[in-house]
């Protein structure tokens, strides 16, 4: 008889842990870590958001304790939350119209989406299908076909184009069935840092009304879209737009990079309802759903969010440090594409200067990764996707050096 699991195999392969493996397993005094996608402070290293800190000291003062939250999170928290994407003056958010629940970071609110919608908007023994623009981020595929969708792909960027393949999506939401769901990112793509223009959504948007598709919107790095004032407007412009046009969207809402709380895996889940009576129901298939996958979301992130977002003074200080933090990554990216452009090399580099968020997307080949691993300390994904974030002025030169250096091969 053979032993219960033995005909199990190992799952896929995690490139992100295999990749923070090898990063950590050098000791080279001139590591430079550009993995993971980390806000990194001008020492190359974790950065807590002083407003953080703050709020950390409130909440230790409050003694709240641990007793359970509610399955839906902490309700000042979501409801702060929804504000802060649509804005407060949002018919939506006046007319009690969107359905808000706590999520286990962004990659729970893809998850608790990813199952409500099977469920509520594909019948049981319709096949459901999700169109993913790639190259995407590589939790999707899985997550989806977890949740029991069929994936199909489009081209959302080619390698080394100074902007998105806008042609490609407008061909998949032309030949998708309709009612498909098609999963978008809001702003600054991970992992190519190329986004639609607003032209471009309006078209998108009209196309998917028309083909009764629905929009699942990913929101991760709100606010790092560029170093102005603005950013944070700009970044979530679309999902205003989408939602002042009528077209069927949800939002996942990460709190990860844009407060620096990635490991309390603080996130939202907002589905936009044309009713509050519908946004009811659909918030009590939320309810349920958390219930019966994680039965609620970690307090602690969420509490320190809501105290920052409650005061208006902590508010104002947050926002000037994502903005300090977005100017800081855009000057990085300035400068490194000054060093490459000022270096023979086999590829180009134009992309570069369309690129918005933490994210590079150089055109390397796996040996050339390989390389720069292995021979310059410099550690990087196998699809080349740099963290902007990683380069430091005491780095970036060196940094060059090696990706001109293997380029030039
Ligand atoms: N969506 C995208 C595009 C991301 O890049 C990430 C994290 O890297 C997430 C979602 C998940 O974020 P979280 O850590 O909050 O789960």
């Amino acid at each position: 008889q053979t032993a219960t699991f033995a005909n199990v195999r190992k799952s896929l392969p995690d490139a992100m842990q295999d990749l923070k493996k090898a990063t950590d397993a050098d000791t080279s005094e001139n590591k430079i870590d550009l993995g993971a996608g980390v806000y990194r402070n001008e020492q190359g290293q974790y950065h807590e958001f002083d407003v953080v800190r703050q709020a950390k000291f409130r909440l230790d003062a409050l003694q709240l304790g641990h007793d359970y939250s509610a399955t839906t999170g902490v309700s000042s928290f979501t409801s702060r939350a929804a504000k802060l994407l649509f804005g407060e003056e949002s018919p939506a958010v006046r007319e009690k119209r969107i359905a808000s629940v706590q999520t286990v970071g962004g990659t729970g609110a893809n998850r608790v989406g990813a199952a409500f919608l099977r469920r509520n908007l594909y019948s049981y023994r319709e096949a459901a299908t999700v169109y993913l623009g790639e190259p995407a981020w590589g939790n999707y595929r899985p997550l989806f076909e977890n949740a029991g969708f069929r994936v199909k792909t489009y081209t959302h960027c080619y390698r080394g184009a100074t902007g998105a393949a806008f042609d490609e999506v407008v061909k998949a939401m032309a030949e998708a069935p309709e009612r498909s769901t098609f999963v978008l990112q809001a702003s600054c793509h991970n992992p190519t840092g190329l986004d639609y223009s607003r032209e471009q959504w309006q078209e998108i948007g009209e196309r998917m009304l028309r083909r009764q598709h629905f929009a699942f919107f990913d929101a991760a790095y709100i606010g790092f879209g560029n170093g102005k004032a603005n950013a944070r407007e700009d970044d979530s412009w679309v999902l205003r737009h989408f939602m002042a046009s009528g077209v069927d969207t949800l939002v996942c809402q990460s709190f990860s990079k844009t407060f620096g709380l990635y490991s309390e895996r603080v996130g939202a889940l907002h589905v936009i309802c044309q009713s509050a009576p519908i946004a009811e129901n659909v918030f009590d298939q939320l309810r349920a759903q958390t219930r019966w996958e994680v039965s609620s979301a970690p307090a602690y992130g969420a509490r320190l969010v809501d105290i920052i977002l409650a005061d208006h003074q902590l508010t104002q200080h947050w926002l000037q440090e994502l903005h300090s933090a977005a100017a800081r990554i855009d000057l990085n990216r300035r400068k490194l594409y000054h060093l490459l452009n000022s270096m023979r090399a086999s590829v180009g580099w134009a992309h570069m200067a369309s690129e918005k968020g933490l994210f590079s997307y150089l055109q390397l080949s796996e040996s050339q990764i390989e390389a720069l691993m292995k021979e310059h300390h410099v550690y990087l994904p196998p699809n080349g996707r740099i963290n902007v974030a990683g380069l430091t002025q005491a780095n970036i030169g060196r940094a060059a050096e090696a990706i001109g250096s293997v380029t030039r091969r």
